[in-house]
């Protein structure tokens, strides 16, 4: 983490609600992925979209912030537009992952974790 990604990791810009890291972003019960509008001209920029349930605000933040989750291997040609692609990157809501051995599908994995990430279990729930 460098020191321009200030002393805390994300505040909620509509409640102020503050996470102080990334694991605890992700592990919040209270956030939840929603989509991820990829940027096709660097993937690090794209947005992954999450829902703060506590006050029904969508937050975005870039791709590069998770992309360190995934260490596997990245391909290095882009499959985008070609039959061997099937358009999930061109549709926000759409998070499965993907099967092209595309430059996209990294991102997609880093998707799969981030919504996968266990929730850390709270003593304090309204449903
Ligand atoms: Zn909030």
């Amino acid at each position: 983490m460098t020191s321009d990604a200030g002393p805390y990791f994300k505040q909620c810009p509509m409640c102020g609600h503050r996470w102080q890291d990334r694991e605890g972003f992700l592990s919040d019960p209270d956030v939840r992925m929603l989509g991820y509008m990829a940027n096709f001209e660097r993937l690090e920029l794209g947005l992954f979209l999450f829902d703060h349930q506590v006050c029904g605000t969508t937050m975005s933040l870039k791709a590069s912030l998770f992309t360190d989750l995934y260490d596997g291997s990245v391909y290095v040609e882009r499959q985008t537009g070609t039959e061997a692609c099937p358009g999930h990157c061109l549709h926000a809501e759409e998070l499965d992952p993907c099967p092209a051995q595309c430059e996209c599908a990294y991102v997609r994995e880093v998707v799969s974790i981030c919504r996968n990430w266990e929730k850390a279990a709270t003593s304090v729930r309204n449903g």
